[in-house]
């Protein structure tokens, strides 16, 4: 009942939304480097970023309420997807959509989809973005919009960058140290010095961590299937050994090693198919891979009746994407939530205020209304495009 008074009465004197009237009028965006801590991030076949190339979106609406999303991926080398596209997609879609209603985001998402087929995550940006008005308008955190914040964490992974064992199993130490249980080591490289990687870490590791070894489709099928047996003995997670679908499931059902799908899982056919072949026990749900909020929202409660665990998560980002992960992943059931992301922590740039900050190896969800997070525009700079 609160819900709805709030809703039927703005918060904000100068918002005359009244259900119906919210109408987006402007939409820019900004492009934002992000260096990174560590100095490089590393993973299979010799990928390799320093700086990302990050693009927050701004929507603004004829009520005065302002939305952000952030959409950063890997570098150009790991999804289809790359920081210039974000730009020239949103150039492209933008146009489309002057004059929608941003809290209608099941017809908004479908606006985008009839105006530009495909490219995913060039509408991740607005999605999240329009998710922040809503939660503006309604008074609510998104993750009270997404389902309901369940407890008061949730656990978070750190990932290791791919160097030699000793170097790895340093971090590791290092991180646990600062409270990360979860370590998603980046493998896919030599199955020799990927088994050798695995051990060196697996000997850190105390009663309660779990470790992930992400092969980012790194190996060849002889390749994965000499290092499954090579860890035979270790509890760990394999993640997306192969490049393709097929070539994981064969992988799969070679190891008894608990599984995880990644690149190989980017929609809602892809998600059945697997769960129908008992291809995986945890999926990641990027949050851009998918398409923004909507989508993985779709994804993510379709994972939690097919009782499939997962990382929440995108491919990166800083503090406007980790905000979007934490409401993300704090909305969904504990037992299903296998672990997820605070990408601002690996950053030396901080773009937003409001943004959730690690505690322990833990996160939790901003409980101001929408996103919670106001972007610092001395970073951010002047917009690269404006779309009215
Ligand atoms: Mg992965």
């Amino acid at each position: 009942m609160n819900a709805r008074i709030t809703i039927l009465f703005p918060l904000s004197p100068d918002c005359n939304w009244q259900g119906l009237t919210v109408k987006i009028t402007r939409i820019t965006a900004f492009q934002v480097d992000l260096p990174l801590r560590e100095g490089s991030y590393n993973w299979s076949g010799g990928k390799s970023v320093s700086v990302f190339d990050s693009t927050i979106v701004r929507v603004e609406t004829d009520a005065g309420i302002v939305g952000h999303g952030e959409v950063c991926p890997l570098g150009p080398f790991y999804l289809p997807a790359y920081g210039g596209g974000v730009r020239s997609g949103l150039r492209e879609l933008g146009p489309h959509l002057i004059g929608s209603d941003p809290t209608a985001l099941g017809q908004l998402n479908r606006l985008m989809d009839a105006a530009l087929k495909g490219h995913p995550y060039v509408k991740s940006g607005i999605d999240i973005a329009c998710w922040d008005i809503l939660g503006q308008v309604a008074g609510q955190p998104i993750c009270q919009l997404l389902g309901g914040r369940y407890g008061e964490d949730f656990v978070l992974y750190r990932a290791i960058s791919q160097q030699s064992p000793e170097e790895m199993a340093a971090k590791v130490q290092g991180y646990r140290d600062e409270g990360y249980r979860r370590f998603q080591l980046k493998v896919g490289g030599d199955p020799d010095v990927d088994i050798a990687r695995i051990h060196a870490v697996a000997e850190k590791l105390q009663p309660g961590d779990k470790l992930i070894a992400d092969a980012n489709t790194g190996w060849l099928m002889h390749e994965a299937a000499r290092v499954v047996r090579g860890v035979r003995d270790v509890d760990v997670y394999i993640e997306q050994p192969c490049l393709s679908y097929e070539e994981c499931l064969s992988i799969r059902r070679r190891t008894d090693h608990p599984f995880v799908m990644d690149e190989s899982i980017d929609g809602m056919k892809e998600l059945l198919r697997g769960h129908a072949d008992g291809a995986m026990d945890v999926v990641n749900i990027k949050i851009s891979k998918f398409g923004g909020l909507t989508k993985a929202r779709q994804a993510r409660d379709l994972c939690a009746s097919l009782g499939i665990a997962m990382t929440i998560e995108d491919s990166w980002g800083g503090d406007v994407t980790t905000a979007a992960i934490a409401h993300l992943a704090h909305s969904t059931p504990t037992d299903l939530l296998f672990t997820s992301t605070d990408f601002n922590s690996y950053g030396t740039v901080s773009t937003a205020d409001g943004a959730p900050q690690r505690k322990q190896g833990r996160l939790s969800a901003s409980t101001d209304p929408g996103l919670g997070v106001s972007p610092k525009m001395d970073v951010l700079g002047e917009p690269v495009l404006e779309v009215v």
